[in-house]
C-alpha cells in the first residue's frame, strides 16, 4: 500500500506533467529548493514504481522514470547524450508468434534500445 504525503502527491505531479523520463537528480534540481531531499525523491520513485504509478528505465547506473500512461511505449536511448526518444510498439504480433512455440503466457514486455541519436553520431 503506497502511502501518499504531501511531498510525494508533489513529486506525483511533478512528473505527470513531464513529457520525458527523469531521474531522482532532474526531479532533485527542478523542484523548489529544499522542497524535497534526493534520497526521499528516490525512496518515492521506488514506491511509486513498486505500486505500478511510473515505469523505470535504466541507463548506466542511473534509474529514469516515467508515469506509467495507456499508451505502450518504448525508448531509442542515447548512450552519450542520455536523450530518449519515444516509438511505438510494434513488438506484440512478433512476441504473438514467438512466445506461442513455448505455450508461454505473457503479462507485459519491455524493450530499451541503446545507441547513439543523431547529433552524436555526428561527433563521435
Ligand atoms: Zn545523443
Ligand atoms: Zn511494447
Amino acid at each position: 500500500m503506497l502511502k501518499m504525503t504531501k511531498q510525494r502527491t508533489l513529486l506525483l505531479d511533478y512528473l505527470k506533467k513531464s513529457t520525458k523520463p527523469l531521474s531522482a537528480e532532474m526531479v532533485y534540481l527542478k523542484l523548489p529548493q529544499g522542497s524535497m531531499n534526493l534520497s526521499t525523491i528516490y525512496r518515492s520513485l521506488e514506491a511509486f514504481e513498486v505500486a505500478g504509478l511510473v515505469d523505470k528505465t535504466n541507463l548506466g547506473n542511473l534509474a529514469y522514470y516515467k508515469i506509467r500512461s495507456h499508451e505502450h511505449k518504448h525508448y531509442l536511448v542515447c548512450k552519450n547524450c542520455h536523450k530518449m526518444i519515444e516509438i511505438d510498439c510494434h513488438v506484440d504480433s512478433f512476441l504473438e508468434v514467438e512466445t506461442k512455440k513455448h505455450h508461454f503466457k505473457v503479462e507485459s514486455h519491455d524493450l530499451t534500445v541503446y545507441g547513439y541519436c543523431e547529433k552524436c553520431q555526428t561527433l563521435a
